[in-house]
């Protein structure tokens, strides 16, 4: 597996030698409950609390500040029910167009309890439009929840305006950086943000394993009753899984510079030796600020999953950011919303790399592309 050619790190990563290697002890011999108050117990309660100060420190938080789920999906889904729990009389929930599903299920599902979801569109780039929301912020939002940086395309919001924008209106804010954590700077002790959610295995660190930031004297109501977590999210902690976060976050803050711009240098690559060979190909939010891993190139006419079941024939992972349903490929919202054209929609691929991609499988996806393009024109599949 390990000369796999892996282009669908937005999807997860691979964890780190290191993380590993954290994680063994407590999956044998370090095995008692972090709530024991034996010593046995609270030597792993002094693990999982460094773990806390390294995700905490990697964000610029307080390890208080700081509360453990078990995915980003946990995450994103407590600080939205959580924050709401205290919004009353206030009814309207603010989101983008271009959610992650764990956002969007849980708004689908608030408008069916009876509150009011805002969807704020985007621009051919991928990029919220501020105007709009500001002028939506009103006397009845009870919560604002944006991504900060898309699954898709990679491309990043404003959070800094939209933070300001919300603080200046006292409304609270919840920013998705599941897919930023990593790629770009995320420091919330300089901006107005009551929640921000986090994912382990999107930084090379474990699955299973999240993390939700509540700033300082913000209410949060928890989801899953329980003693743990200061009492906001209930139920015996994934030790090992904390611990390599902990130890995943810490690299990802120390090496988020060099890496950025090693993956910036072969994403690029990859995207213009693709475009220069292949004249049907089109990059999506191609001048949008993005984060360095991540591509996302339309082959008009061409139906994505047909191309990317032959990439995995031939040992390429990649990913088409569209739901196959009943047999026939829905465009991916973000990009309908973008408004891009479905001829490229239908065919958009999107390739993620981390820090262990390397120069030679730009090559050979660069290399193996046309041919495979060729091969289902061949076809007539395309
Ligand atoms: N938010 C974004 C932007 C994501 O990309 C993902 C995962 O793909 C999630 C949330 C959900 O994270 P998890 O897989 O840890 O539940």
């Amino acid at each position: 597996m390990r000369d796999l050619t892996y282009f669908d790190n937005n999807a997860t990563t691979r964890p780190l030698d290191e993380v590993v290697e954290a994680m063994l002890p407590f999956m044998r011999d370090q095995y008692a409950n972090p709530s024991s108050v034996h010593q046995f117990g609270q030597s792993v309660r002094h693990a999982v609390e460094c773990a806390r100060t390294q995700v905490a420190a990697s964000i610029g938080a307080d390890a208080k500040e700081i509360i453990f789920t078990s995915s980003g999906t946990e995450s994103i889904q407590l600080a939205i029910r959580g924050a709401l729990a205290f919004r009353k009389p206030r009814n309207s929930v603010i989101v983008s167009a271009v959610e992650h599903s764990a956002v969007g299920k849980m708004t689908a599902q608030l408008a069916r309890e009876g509150f009011e979801i805002i969807e704020i569109g985007v621009d051919h780039e991928g990029l919220l439009d501020y105007g709009e929301l500001e002028d939506r912020l009103s006397e009845d939002t009870a919560l604002v929840s944006m991504m900060w940086a898309n699954n898709e395309t990679g491309a990043i919001f404003d959070v800094e305006r939209i933070a300001r924008m919300t603080e200046s209106r006292g409304v609270p804010l919840h920013l998705d950086a599941v897919q930023a954590i990593g790629k770009t700077n995320v420091c919330v002790s300089d901006l107005p943000v009551q929640f921000l959610s986090m994912s382990a295995h999107k930084f090379h660190g474990p699955k299973g394993v999240g993390a939700l930031y509540v700033k300082r004297r913000t209410r949060i109501a928890p989801v899953i009753l329980g003693s743990q977590e200061m009492q906001r999210r209930g139920g015996t902690e994934n030790v090992a899984g904390i611990v390599g976060m902990g130890v995943a976050a810490d690299h990802a803050s120390q090496h988020i510079t060099e890496d950025g711009k090693q993956i910036a240098e072969l994403r690029d690559r990859l995207e213009r030796s693709l475009c220069d060979r292949i004249d049907l190909a089109k990059v999506n939010a191609a001048n949008a600020p993005r984060i360095p891993n991540t591509t996302n190139i339309g082959f008009r006419g061409l139906q994505a999953e047909a191309l990317l079941l032959l990439l995995s024939e031939s040992g390429v992972c990649a990913s088409a950011g569209a739901a196959c349903s009943s047999g026939s490929l829905e465009p991916s919202h973000v990009l309908q919303a973008m408004g891009v054209d479905p001829e490229y929609a239908h065919g958009s691929l999107r390739f993620s790399l981390s820090r262990f991609t390397t120069d030679e499988q730009v090559d050979r996806v660069v290399e193996l592309m046309p041919t495979l393009i060729n091969r289902l024109a061949a076809l007539g599949t395309r």
